[in-house]
């Protein structure tokens, strides 16, 4: 049956625009108190004012980067420090470089991997425990519909998209019988600040928006029977060489 989120507190990563602030808003409404996490504090701080006014929930704002490794300890320390019992996470942070691999950088490849896939394990390890302990909450793991269609361009993205993919649907075979519900969301190309710097304004075919995404997710949680789904469009080839 739907989920009950009044009591939880979910940390929802990389909150501060495009799919994560749609989840933030989408959890707050339905009753969740939520951690918000990125880079970019000031935009967390104009998102906390609004679903703090909305809603009336508690909104804690952490400003964190995950392209810096071991973020999933110092982020669960903080947490604990300030005696927040955490019940639910949704690993959204995340980006990708575009480009022919032979020509990226590779501080940035480094950091995409810490990012998308290195910091969404630490995060996960982290907070396991205690998601599976409340056993009332979530844990989403944003994928990409690039995990199944290996882009030219996107070598290094799909990869880790993939591993998002196969990591998850493990996870949720483990969390069978915790009441955690554990999803693996692979958005085709939607319309947000990533969509915007990839296409570079260019793009004329079909997209979605993230409040899309958002529903068709919180859908499936609702339900619990699946392990990961696909929202939207297949297309996902934006870049060109
Ligand atoms: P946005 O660029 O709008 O949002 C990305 C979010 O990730 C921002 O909140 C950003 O916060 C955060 N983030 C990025 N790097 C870091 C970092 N080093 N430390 C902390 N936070 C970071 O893009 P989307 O909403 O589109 O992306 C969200 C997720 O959806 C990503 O995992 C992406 O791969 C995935 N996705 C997107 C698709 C699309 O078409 N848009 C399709 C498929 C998957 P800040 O900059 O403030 O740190």
């Amino acid at each position: 049956g739907a989920i009950d989120f009044r009591g939880q507190t979910t940390v929802v990563t990389g909150a501060s625009s495009g799919i994560g602030a749609a989840f933030a808003r989408e959890l707050a409404r339905r009753g969740s108190d939520v951690v918000l996490v990125a880079r970019r504090v000031d935009r967390l701080e104009t998102l906390a004012g609004e679903l703090e006014d909305a809603y009336g929930g508690k909104v804690l704002i952490v400003g964190l980067d995950l392209s810096v490794p071991g973020a999933g300890q110092k982020l669960a320390a903080e947490l604990a420090g300030r005696g927040v019992e955490v019940t639910g996470l949704v690993n959204n942070a995340g980006f990708g470089t575009d480009g022919a691999f032979h020509t990226e950088d590779p501080a940035r490849l480094a950091d995409e991997i810490t990012v998308d896939v290195a910091n969404l394990v630490d995060l996960s390890r982290a907070f396991i425990e205690p998601l599976r302990r409340a056993g009332t909450g979530i844990l989403v793991n944003v994928a990409s519909m690039a995990a199944y269609t290996p882009n030219p361009g996107m070598a290094v993205y799909g990869a880790c998209k993939a591993f998002v993919l196969s990591f998850t649907e493990a996870l949720w075979y483990e969390s069978r019988g915790t009441g955690l519900r554990v999803l693996s969301l692979a958005p085709g190309l939607t319309r947000t600040e990533f969509f915007d710097e990839l296409a570079g304004g260019a793009y004329s075919g079909s997209y979605q928006m993230p409040e899309q995404v958002v529903g068709e997710a919180m859908r499936a949680l609702d339900r619990g029977r699946r392990p990961s789904i696909q929202s939207g469009w297949r297309n996902a080839l934006v870049v060109s060489l």
